[in-house]
Parts: C-alpha cells; sequence; structure tokens
C-alpha cells in the first residue's frame, strides 16, 4: 500500500493538470482560450487530453482506497482537493462551450 498511495494522489494530480489542446496543431493550453479556438491556428478546436469520466472514476477509486485503508486525512483532504479542482475545470469547460454557443 505505502507505494500506491503517492501513485494515486501523484496520478489525480497529474489528472486534474490536464490540460487543454488544439485538434489542429497540438498547441496545449491550461485554461481554453477566451474565444475557444486556438491562439496559435486560429483553427483548431480546443478539447480537453482526457476525459471527463476517466478522471471522475480514478477519483471515485481512489476516494474507496482512502476510506476502505483508514488513510490519513491528510491523503484525503488532498484526493479533496483535486477533486474540487477537476470539478471547476470541468464546469469551466462547460461554461465556455455554453458561451460559444450563445454567441454562434
Ligand atoms: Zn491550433
Amino acid at each position: 500500500m505505502s507505494h500506491f498511495l503517492p501513485d494515486i494522489t501523484g496520478n489525480a494530480r497529474s489528472f486534474s493538470r490536464q490540460n487543454f489542446r488544439c485538434t489542429k496543431c497540438n498547441a496545449k493550453y491550461r485554461r481554453i482560450p477566451l474565444k475557444g479556438e486556438c491562439t496559435k491556428c486560429k483553427k483548431g478546436n480546443i478539447i480537453l487530453t482526457i476525459a471527463h469520466g476517466s478522471v471522475i472514476k480514478y477519483l471515485e477509486i481512489a476516494k474507496k482506497i482512502v476510506s476502505k485503508y483508514g488513510l490519513s486525512n491528510y491523503l484525503r483532504q488532498r484526493i479533496d482537493l483535486i477533486e474540487q479542482e477537476v470539478k471547476s475545470l470541468f464546469t469551466d469547460e462547460k461554461k465556455s462551450q455554453k458561451s460559444l454557443l450563445e454567441y454562434a
């Protein structure tokens, strides 16, 4: 278990840091560019490099392991934080997709 744990938080962490990327030129973004289009080639769509579902699934597994093995509050808090971060990331994505539709 002791090896597995840092992996969980590490992986969850990297999931939460997934970037957006341009489908045409592969430019990477930390956040969706303001207009929702690639600022480099101005043609590509911006998509997340990882599916929402797999992040959530992973976090669920991590949480189960944490509660099953009665792991430290520290780890639990870390996973909670990551979860919030992931949620806000995907909320932002939805918002900007919605605003794109509004302007279309
Ligand atoms: Zn591009």
